[in-house]
């Protein structure tokens, strides 16, 4: 770090004096981090951005500058000179860079006053998130989460570099625009010179980073704010940030490989551990589901689900017979040498009841190879062997079955799996995973409005034919770390006739699908190369190199779970003339959030 201009407050950083300093003069600026009395000496720990930095207040030598340190508290802000000594031996702190000097302070100037903080700056312990949020200026203050904002600087930094390198351009697209659908509810901003009519704010650039492709902006990238109106139950954000590229004249392993180089580096500039190099492995879409019950496998753990259906053929068990002589499935999991009491195996059961199924089968291996469960009467000793043979079970394994609906029993079993490797803590030292899955189905049926629903986004191209939308594929990837999506894209549509067929089939006829998506139509017209991109979850990537659980723990002014922002008060109130000018009426004033409201 270059030192900072030498002005009337300081001439160096706190954190770059050192030992080789000694007997130089100094001028520095900072907060009080922490204040000793030693009834003759004083010591004050500086804070600046670069570190800490102790000054030392002799009474006799500077006896002015001692009286001014008698009144400092914690987080006074000041700047003071004097010279750079040697610590007595019994004072040297090996921890930090400054740990063998000190600064004997000739001369100190309070520059500002504060009030003692509603938590300490100098201590990183556990405090209510609500507090910090509502005092972000003091939480800023501690290391946890100024060193979050540094590897996030990182990180941006790395990606940006990386596509530099690579002849990307940065290019920022519109915050007031129209309605792009990643599937969430837009977040509106009322037009006041078009009253009645809205701006959306973007969910993701999806539609303008396709045009500036058309556009021959051939390799575009932006750090871009997306906003999506959600629940934001699962630790999400209603405006976050994501890396979004495009490329054209591009096939998915180009998008792959391009990713991989980029995310690579990122986790070196990161000092990420326990991460394997590139290539990542690939998963289908089905095979994920198939053997982990989920389309983000968190693979650092086995447990895999395997289809008992032939095991279990002809079982005199009714739930098992059923399920198979209808389009049900038996599936199942081995989960190993485990212990669960009886009570925990009902909580077990209540889950996956919540999660949709019917009922969970439980059955130990006992020493003598057969089973202790609640279905054990019911199953000859031939399915005992088969199903124990599927399942690659010995005596003391713990076996989990679902026999349900295809995605029923996928997604309880996947559920299930997570809900073991948290009891029994299956990943705790575990190196990181990171894989691709690959080969999404195109659509998904929506029953309650009786047509199609894009899985990813309705621009994505896709494999084929159209007379079977359950069956087509789309030419999408998602890259997950640890069980997380951090990442997707997709190659694109690049004919109109497509297009419009997709936007069909998602219930939008010719007239909506011109007013709604006409601008991309119209350009798709114009010759538009092949292309295709990915968007990277920047907060979440952060926060999982971080180590922290939230993503409100790696952002500088996150809002809470009910979307409302605890330090500004946002969303608030605003005046009747300013709803007059926009031509609106609300039905009720909204009131402030509460103020329990709690992050979750
Ligand atoms: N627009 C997509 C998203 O935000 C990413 C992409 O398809 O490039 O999730």
């Amino acid at each position: 770090m270059s030192p900072p201009r030498a002005n009337a407050y300081r001439d160096r950083w706190c954190g770059a004096v050192d030992a080789s300093c000694e007997g130089e003069q100094v001028r520095v600026a900072g907060w009080v981090h922490r204040r000793r009395d030693h009834g003759g000496l004083i010591f004050i720990d500086l804070r600046d951005k670069s570190g800490l930095l102790q000054l030392v207040f002799h009474p006799d030598r500077f006896g002015e500058a001692h009286e001014q340190a008698h009144s400092l508290r914690s987080e006074d802000v000041i700047s003071v000179s004097g010279e750079v000594a040697r610590r007595l031996s019994e004072n040297i702190n090996p921890n930090i860079a400054t740990g063998q000097i000190e600064i004997v302070v000739s001369e100190c100037r309070q520059l500002a006053d504060a009030q003692t903080p509603p938590f300490q700056v100098d201590d990183d312990g556990p405090v209510d998130e609500l507090l910090r949020l509502r005092h972000r200026v003091i939480d800023l203050r501690r290391q946890g989460l100024r060193d979050a904002l540094i590897l996030r600087h990182e990180v941006v930094r790395t990606m940006r570099e990386e596509l530099n390198a690579r002849g990307f351009l940065e290019v920022e697209t519109p915050i007031l625009t129209r309605s792009t659908p990643e599937g969430a509810r837009d977040f509106l901003v009322a037009s006041r010179l078009t009253p009645g009519a809205f701006y959306a704010l973007p969910q993701s650039p999806q539609l303008f980073k396709q045009l500036l492709v058309m556009g021959g902006i051939e390799r575009y990238f932006q750090i871009a704010r997306c906003f999506r109106d959600e629940d934001l139950r699962a630790d999400r954000q209603p405006e976050f940030t994501q890396l979004d590229i495009e490329l054209a004249f591009v096939e998915e392993e180009d998008v792959i490989e391009l990713t991989e180089a980029v995310m690579a580096s990122v986790f070196v500039a990161a000092e990420a551990k326990g991460i394997a190099s590139p290539p990542w492995p690939r998963l289908s879409y089905d095979e994920a589901i198939a053997r982990f019950g989920s389309d983000r496998p968190d693979m650092r753990f086995g447990l895999e689900i395997v289809d008992l259906g032939a095991a279990v053929a002809g079982s005199q068990f009714q739930v098992f017979s059923r399920a198979l002589e209808g389009d049900g499935t038996v599936r199942a999991i081995n989960a190993g040498q485990r212990e669960l009491a009886r009570k925990d195996l009902d909580i077990l059961t209540e889950q996956a009841q919540r999660n949709g199924a019917k009922g969970l089968v439980w059955a130990f291996v006992q020493e003598d190879g057969s089973l202790r469960s609640p279905i054990a009467k019911f199953l000859s000793d031939q399915i005992v062997e088969a199903i124990k043979d599927a399942l690659g079970a010995a005596p003391g394994d713990l076996l989990f079955a679902v026999a349900d609906a295809p995605e029923v029993a996928a997604s309880v079993l996947g559920e299930l799996r997570l809900e073991l490797s948290r009891r029994f803590e299956l990943t705790a030292g575990a190196q990181h995973q990171l894989l691709w899955v690959t080969d999404f189905p195109m659509f998904d049926w929506n029953e309650d409005e009786k047509r199609w629903d894009a899985l990813h986004h309705p621009f994505t191209s896709p494999t084929g034919s159209f007379d079977d939308p359950a069956r087509l594929r789309s030419r999408a990837y998602d890259l997950v770390f640890d069980g997380t999506e951090i990442g997707g894209g997709s190659i694109r549509i690049n004919q109109r006739e497509v297009q419009a067929q997709v936007l069909e089939l998602l219930g939008m006829d010719g007239d909506e699908a011109q007013s709604r998506f006409g601008f991309l139509l119209d350009a798709l017209q114009y010759g538009a190369p092949p292309h295709g991109g990915i968007a990277l979850g920047v907060d979440r990537i952060v926060a999982l190199l971080a180590g922290r659980e939230s993503i409100r723990d790696v952002i500088a002014f996150p809002k809470t779970a009910s979307g409302s922002d605890p330090l500004t008060g946002a969303p608030a109130p605003v005046s009747p003339r300013q709803l007059k000018e926009l031509g609106l009426k609300t039905e009720a004033l909204a009131t402030p959030a509460p103020k329990t409201d709690q992050p979750s």
